[in-house]
């Protein structure tokens, strides 16, 4: 299996530390506000990677923070004139509401910086006395210039960065390009008591202490959107390593950005739409399938159009599951040959070259065509025809990239499933003896994006799969 690490910017094979055990860390929310899509495309997407790992036989440990202290909380909190935890606590329950409704598989932790004040302070001791850190008054700053291969995620170079970083003077960093692991308090914000005195943690030491104590000092994957290569992440490193001397994660994903008109999607550009409200407007698996049609590496322009198709794609997928799951209990009926050797491998072939769901779900969809093909030719095949269909859609389409979800169809749904049709050719029917030839051909359309086409005879309308 191929896994794209950002540190070696190359396609490695994927060999976990201690398999069959694998260890994975993503960087979740700011818990101040609800959470966009384009973060949801990075949720989502780690979700998927996850569930693949676990249908490769891998026991995933996965580990999503919530980032509960920063300076975006804390100005949100006090325009509203309400204390960090209260705004918070609201937005945690928002964020855990919302992952539900996307399907997300619960993450086996989602530790809170608020709770790992401890750690944080042991890690910027240690690097306190290695001399990497150094104290100003109660502010605590990183020396990049003490950790020789600082870059080396970004690729960035420190004479380039440190260019940059002199526009922004601040007359206690000993190097332009230091940054703060421990801020020092200032009236109305939150604080803790450390040896530095009164105080919050930066960003990117909460990270890294938070990954070392659910994970242990050198994980297995630690990803995030693509925004966060550069400092986050480089900053990540070069505090866990100089602090432990030891690698700090041996894979580098980083997700493509959502964008919206070419732009990335984001709180501060005003362009985003809520996952909350999306959700309301259309089903998860509608947004799970427009993410996983593209490469989880590049970026993805999100439309209305888009996610309409999106629907359509698993209305289609949807339909065909009515109709396996009411042949599913059939005493009798012919026997038909599947390849589902060839369509297993070919899913697994695709996700395992870096995870390319984008053709693991085409190989789906060639299926769904296949299917109904199948279905519309013989009119009568076996149960076990049914079952392998079934078998096979769960274990790919519903496990791994959670584009269905069998729990959203009972056995009423599946025998009553074609009485909806019918009912709208009656009422096409009706349409046409009304002379009403807008309505008719409107019905007509509908039905055939959701993949049944009419066929009118002297007998009356039947209709077939698409
Ligand atoms: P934040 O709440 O801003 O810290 O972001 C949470 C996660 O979403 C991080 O991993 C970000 O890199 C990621 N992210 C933010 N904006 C986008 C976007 N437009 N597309 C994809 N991922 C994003
Ligand atoms: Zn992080």
């Amino acid at each position: 299996m191929l896994v794209y690490n950002t540190l070696t910017r190359k396609k490695e094979e994927f060999k976990p530390i201690n398999p069959p055990n694998v260890s994975m860390y993503v960087c979740g929310p700011t818990i101040y506000d609800y959470f966009h899509i384009g973060n949801g495309r990075t949720f989502v997407m780690s979700d998927i990677i996850r569930r693949y790992l676990i249908y490769k036989g891998y026991d995933v440990k996965f580990v999503m923070n919530l980032t509960d202290v920063d300076d975006k909380i804390i100005r949100k909190a006090n325009e509203e004139n309400i204390t960090s935890a209260e705004l918070t606590e609201r937005y945690e329950a928002a964020f855990m509401d919302d992952i539900k409704k996307f399907k997300m598989k619960p993450a086996d932790v989602y530790p809170k910086a608020t709770n790992h004040m401890q750690e944080i302070e042991n890690i910027i001791e240690k690097l306190e006395n290695k001399g990497i850190a150094y104290n100003v008054d109660g502010n605590v700053f990183y020396n990049v210039g003490k950790f020789e291969s600082y870059g080396k995620l970004s690729g960035k170079n420190t004479d380039d960065l440190e260019v940059g970083a002199r526009i922004e003077i601040n007359q206690e960093k000993q190097n332009p390009l230091d940054f703060s692991v421990w801020k020092k308090a200032k009236s109305g914000e939150p604080y803790w008591e450390s040896k530095w005195g009164d105080g919050r943690p930066g960003w990117h030491i909460e990270c890294s202490a938070m990954s070392m104590k659910h994970l242990g000092e050198t994980i297995d994957i630690h990803a995030g959107g693509n925004d966060l290569i550069f400092p986050h992440h480089e900053n990540e490193i070069a505090q866990s390593e100089a602090a432990t001397g030891k690698e700090f994660a041996h894979y580098w994903m980083h997700f493509g950005f959502l964008n919206i008109d070419k732009q990335k999607m984001s709180k501060s550009l005003g362009n985003f739409f809520t996952a909350r409200d999306i959700l309301n407007q259309y089903p998860a698996e509608a947004l799970r399938l427009l993410f996983v049609q593209s490469h989880y590496r590049s970026p993805l322009n999100f439309s209305r159009e888009l996610i309409e198709s999106a629907q359509k794609g698993t209305e289609k997928l949807n339909n065909l599951i009515r109709l396996l799951l009411k042949g599913i209990d059939k005493v009798d009926g012919s026997e038909v040959e599947v390849d589902y050797e060839n369509k297993y491998k070919l899913f697994t072939e695709a996700m395992d070259d870096d995870f390319n769901s984008a053709k693991a779900t085409s190989v789906i969809f060639d299926f769904v065509r296949e299917a109904n093909k199948l279905i519309v030719e013989n009119k009568n095949l076996n149960s076990e025809f049914y079952q392998k269909a079934v078998t096979f859609l769960r274990a790919t389409a519903e496990d791994v990239l959670g584009i269905i979800d069998f729990n959203e169809f009972n056995i009423d749904d599946a025998n009553t499933d074609d009485s909806w049709i019918l009912e709208e050719i009656e009422k096409r029917n009706k349409a046409k003896y009304d002379r009403n030839w807008k309505l008719a051909d409107e019905i007509r359309n509908s039905l055939a994006d959701k993949g049944f086409i009419l066929e009118d005879s002297k007998n009356g309308t039947s209709y077939k799969m698409k």
